[in-house]
């Protein structure tokens, strides 16, 4: 509860993700064959103490995604879901990037997931100019940054954690 990973952004802050969040992402882990990738989008709060950025929460596979074994399609239904929080925390809980699995140790981004992020980058709606990407794999996640300004997307590894350590 009181773990945290945290990560330091030039001209940003601290970002700090739940233990409990890594966790969860942890369970869709694709360490068997069977296993599809699996994906939905990150939900946070910004502050204005105690760091930037806090990523808490999360949206689950939902039923009307694609989930193939190296492929994941993200459906509109995340949107609605991400709504409620948003409701439900009063403003609070937000938007804030977008997460999924990868069949490999440490993932690395493909052509289609950078795709994919520039296009919430420039698309989506979001407070800031900033979104968090984070891949898990089977060992590691790996966590990125999107900067939008109005000429650029610019997309930055942050770190990786080692999943099971706290
Ligand atoms: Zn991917």
């Amino acid at each position: 509860m009181n773990n945290e990973w945290k990560l330091e952004i030039a001209e940003y802050g601290t970002l700090r993700v739940c233990q409990t969040l890594l966790d969860s992402l942890s369970t869709f882990c694709q360490l068997l064959p069977s296993q599809p990738e699996s994906g939905g989008v990150l939900v946070g709060k910004h502050l204005n103490s105690g760091g930037a950025m806090l990523i808490d929460d999360f949206t689950p596979p939902q039923a009307s995604d694609r989930q193939g074994r190296c492929s994941y399609y993200r459906s509109e239904a995340h949107n609605n879901k991400v709504l409620d929080k948003w409701k439900e925390s009063n403003g609070h809980s937000t938007f804030v990037g977008l997460w999924h699995t990868h069949p490999e140790a440490k993932p690395d981004f493909s052509t289609l997931d950078r795709k994919d992020w520039i296009n919430a980058l420039k698309n989506s709606r979001y407070e800031g100019t900033r979104l968090f990407f984070i891949i898990v794999g089977q060992t590691h996640i790996r966590c990125w940054v999107g900067n939008q300004t109005k000429t650029t997307s610019k997309i930055e590894l942050l770190g990786e954690y080692k999943i099971g350590s706290k």
